[in-house]
């Protein structure tokens, strides 16, 4: 199998397991009418498996951080949410509708936040490749060009939002309206609750950098950037 395919397959049965298969957002289909039209129902506790090796973001990212934020952090909302949606009516339901039908509803507050989190680490994972970063190419790359003026733009703008928001949450590249936008959510919060379509995320949970960087969120942020960025999973999850 080559390579590409051996990656589409992986990211496909890492969707499959958590339930988002034919979401269109990691396949290339890129269509947000199909966002929620998943087939597949039911979350079960098995994590799905990473895109790499625990070790294959290092040294941007450790092998240790990777371990516990995968298999402690992210294990732990999975576990979370189908504890909670267990003889509910989120039971067969997909990631993304337990999501958008829990999204600001006080009496649901847990579920939301754990799911929510499930997501969001899907989407980090993906949005993150070894070798990755730098400055894009292709049709991503117009669109980044066009949204913000350069690529330096944005890497300012994404910066920004990564490094100003407060406390616990996540900066995104979404797509709204065709256009290109840099967005920042707090704690479990999502663009997934919005008609924004996400492109990449990166978290800024001190759980994500803390083991490796400490208090020094900007240098993780622009590592991330520079090292890890995948704008091969940006440019699929274009409408
Ligand atoms: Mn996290």
């Amino acid at each position: 199998m080559a390579n590409d395919q051996l990656q589409m397959f992986d990211r496909r049965e890492f969707l499959t397991r958590i339930g988002i298969a034919g979401a269109g957002i990691s396949m290339g289909m890129g269509a947000s009418n199909r966002l929620f039209a998943s087939a597949q129902a039911g979350l079960t506790t098995g994590l799905p498996p990473l895109p790499y090796a625990q070790s294959a973001l290092a040294p941007v990212i450790s092998e240790n951080t990777l371990s516990f934020h995968y298999g402690k952090h992210h294990q732990a909302y999975l576990n979370n949410t189908v504890k909670m949606i267990a003889g509910t009516e989120f039971e067969k339901a997909t990631l993304e509708d337990i999501i958008k039908k829990t999204a600001g509803k006080p009496d649901k507050t847990g579920l939301f936040n754990n799911a929510a989190q499930v997501f969001n680490h899907n989407f980090y994972w993906l949005s993150m490749k070894p070798g990755g970063g730098g400055e894009p190419k292709g049709r991503i790359a117009d669109k980044i060009v066009q949204s913000f003026g350069s690529y330096q733009k944005f890497v300012e703008e994404f910066s920004n939002a990564a490094a100003t928001q407060f406390g616990s949450g996540w900066a995104w590249l979404v797509q709204n309206d065709g256009k290109l936008q840099v967005t920042k959510t707090s704690n479990a919060d999502t663009p997934i609750a919005t008609s924004a379509i996400p492109l990449i995320t990166i978290d800024v949970w001190e759980h994500a950098y803390y083991l490796d960087y400490q208090n020094r969120r900007a240098d993780y942020i622009k590592a991330f950037i520079e090292k890890l960025l995948n704008w091969d999973f940006a440019e699929k999850n274009l409408v």
